[in-house]
């Protein structure tokens, strides 16, 4: 399963909590990695994935390590595809997708003269796209003009006109990625204000870095610098690649590498960007003139054609006073080889052979672990996913989401918003005062599930045959204004930040919605063909997880209306920091799997913790609810001698079941907010009485934890 980074949203992802169910390699390379041929999985036909519960391994112990149990023979069966850093119970799913997605591209992409605006779009971007030879023929040329743009600049205020131009032409070069920096030099966007969730008002952010956060600059243990260290000679070599000598381009890396961790040294930390009031600092024009009067304020805003903001929240002023200090120290050539790096790393994947393979051997072969790239026409899928998702999603859910499986989806999340609502009544901890306002923001939730109610437009994106990178760059160019224009607008509450296909999940805390896309309603995770206690374990966590997000630390500082303010006593308030305190000491733990000493921060994943714990309750009471409407309960037996409670949990357990080579998981550990699949099972469920009734878990197990913790 991929993170799914490719909707667009520096703030929103930093603040929307996905449920990402597992990792993938990083964005910058997931778009387009991988070699030509392919032919492996060209033949087979992609497998879905049911839930069965004979798949549980009844020579181990459920009480001793449940993910094992539940997952260790599906486990064994399904060893990691070379071209994958994981494979999981949903990577069917995903290649399912994919060549739902496929057909429609092939069938689009022929010339026939009838087309619809839509078709041409998505056809020639697939035909430029898998024009192998065509690409192999033009080589570096496409990116010559930017080069000679760059090595043509005079002085060192004319570099805020270039980072104006790197921020239009490639995909993501603008924003905050999932608690990434990567924006060169830093990031802009329209995003809804916090103090005031109706308007819409201009963010700039920290930035500057390519790998994947900043501890890959500023951690000195052996395996850290190693990375490090061949990050160095990988930049060396794509500066060979794109024309310049050995020596040039060993001085050149040296030159990145020292700018590029003095901005990371500059950067907040992500658990502290986890707080929005740590960045919530807001600016008059003028004080943004005189934070950061290297760069030509005026002259950016003109170039991104940014309407004028109420204020500026700048995220990071710290960030922008260290940058100005190094705009002073460094010579205009310095900042030339940074942003000649920015252009060659931004748009190699989208180019030939030689620049394709190298970006992949360090991006995903030595950052993530993946051996192979993969076949060309999946790396197409995605891309033409993440650029015109809108326009090829359409067809998707005429042939992948019929009306029906909405109709229970919704059936399931309104269950579920009932649980939660009893839930809160029940709680002993929380005061009256505080209950109403949850419940008031409970029912301020707005369910979004499968696809938008209303498509974009691309109709402004010109899309041809002829260039695969150009088609990339006027496509990023559009989506980068288009959020730009949404400064000084009213808040459009229809949009997706996911497209129809995805197979994610997120809830919005300053729009208040959760939203599920038709392509994580399809099995293993909704199974139309299986019963209720399977598909709430599944599917019916993932929804509890994304409603409770809303109240974990982050979200319950949001209020119904998206507003960050506070509407807890300052007593229910402690009471929940307790809590929360609880689930951050669990989960700060050692990641075996992840490498020797390798060891989680439970202040980083706190908020998807919690919303895994809670989720989940959510779910059995729900399922709880609906048996009882049928005159069952949880504890009667089904025709396959399981209980439905085991079912449940069983099924639960499934949906995560994941092979993960090491290197992703050690980058997972690093930069992602989400626990490991396997504690997203163990750790969860040992924290449960209603899990240990289930599998008769006694005191001392390992599945029953002796300060089990629960805050929703
Ligand atoms: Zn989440």
């Amino acid at each position: 399963m991929t993170i799914s980074r490719f909707f667009a949203a520096f703030m929103l992802s930093l603040i929307m909590s996905a449920v990402l169910l597992a990792q993938s390699a990083p964005s910058q390379s997931l778009a387009a990695l991988g070699a030509s041929g392919g032919m492996a999985d060209e033949a087979k036909e992609p497998k879905l994935e049911h839930f069965d519960p004979n798949l549980a391994d009844k020579a181990l112990d459920p009480c001793s390590d449940f993910y094992k149990y539940a997952c260790n023979k599906w486990l064994v069966a399904n060893p990691i595809p070379s071209d994958q850093v994981e494979w999981d119970t949903g990577s069917g799913l995903e290649l399912w997708n994919e060549r739902v997605l496929r057909e429609t591209l092939e069938a689009a992409s022929k010339n026939d003269p009838n087309r619809s605006a839509v078709q041409q779009k998505i056809g020639d971007y697939w035909a430029a796209c898998m024009d192998e030879s065509g690409i192999e023929a033009a080589g570096r040329k496409p990116l010559q003009p930017e080069l000679d743009r760059i090595a043509a600049l005079k002085s060192k205020q004319e570099i805020t006109l270039e980072i104006a131009r790197l921020h239009h032409l490639f995909p993501g070069a603008w924003e905050e990625g999932d608690n990434q920096s990567n924006a060169p030099f830093f990031g802009f966007t329209g995003q809804q204000d916090f103090d005031d969730a109706s308007k819409v008002v201009a963010f700039i952010d920290q930035g500057g870095l390519s790998l994947p956060n900043r501890d890959y600059y500023l951690k000195t243990d052996d395996k850290s610098k190693e990375l490090l260290h061949k990050y160095g000679l990988h930049v060396a070599k794509m500066f060979v690649l794109a024309g310049e000598t050995a020596a040039e381009a060993a001085a050149d890396s040296r030159t990145v590498i020292e700018l590029e961790t003095a901005m990371a040294q500059a950067q907040m930390d992500n658990v502290a960007r986890r707080d929005p009031k740590n960045i919530n600092n807001k600016m008059t024009l003028d004080q943004v003139r005189s934070l950061a009067p290297s760069v030509d304020w005026d002259a950016y805003l003109k170039a991104v054609k940014a309407p004028a903001s109420e204020h500026y929240i700048v995220t990071s002023p710290d960030f922008f006073r260290a940058q100005e200090r190094l705009l002073a120290e460094h010579p205009l050539n310095h900042w030339q080889t940074y942003m000649r790096w920015q252009v060659i790393h931004r748009a190699a994947p989208y180019l030939n052979k030689a620049m394709v393979d190298e970006n992949f051997d360090f991006f995903a072969h030595t950052l993530a672990g993946q051996e192979e790239q993969l076949p060309r026409w999946r790396r197409c899928v995605r891309a033409a996913d993440r650029d015109l998702g809108e326009a090829l999603g359409q067809a998707y859910v005429d042939h992948a989401f019929p009306p029906e499986s909405k109709a229970r989806t919704v059936q399931m999340v309104h269950a579920i918003e009932t649980a939660l609502q009893a839930d809160i009544q029940s709680l002993t901890w929380m005061s009256p005062a505080t209950k109403e306002q949850a419940g008031i923001k409970l029912k301020g939730i707005e369910d979004k599930i499968g696809y938008p109610s209303q498509w974009r437009d691309y109709s402004s994106v010109k899309i041809t045959r002829d260039s695969y990178l150009n088609n990339v760059s006027r496509a990023s160019s559009f989506e980068f204004e288009r959020w730009v224009a949404k400064v000084g607008k009213p808040v459009d509450r229809t949009e997706w930040g996911m497209t129809p296909p995805t197979i994610n999940a997120y809830y919005d805390p300053q729009l208040n919605t959760i939203n599920f896309p038709a392509g994580i309603l399809q099995p293993p995770y909704f199974d139309p063909t299986k019963d209720d206690a399977v598909n709430f374990g599944a599917i019916g966590m993932i929804i509890g997880h994304e409603i409770i997000h809303g109240f974990d630390d982050e979200g319950r500082k949001f209020d119904a209306q998206g507003n960050l303010r506070d509407w807890w006593t300052s007593d229910d308030a402690k009471q929940y920091d307790e809590r929360g305190k609880c689930i951050s000491d669990e989960y700060t733990q050692d990641v075996p799997e992840a490498g020797p000493g390798v060891k989680q921060n439970g202040l980083l994943t706190q908020g998807e913790d919690t919303a895994d714990n809670g989720g989940i309750h959510l779910a059995l009471n729900a399922l709880a609810a609906t048996l009882k409407q049928q005159g069952e309960s949880l504890d009667d037996k089904g025709a396959d001698g399981w209980t439905y409670r085991q079912r449940f949990f069983l099924a639960n357990a499934y949906s995560w079941c994941a092979n993960e080579r090491p290197e992703i998981a050690r980058l997972a550990v690093t930069t992602n907010p989400h626990s490991l699949p396997v504690f997203r099972v163990d750790n969860v469920l040992s924290n449960m009485p209603e899990f240990q009734q289930a599998f008769g878990c006694k005191a001392g197990q390992r599945m029953v934890r002796a300060n089990a913790c629960r805050v929703w």
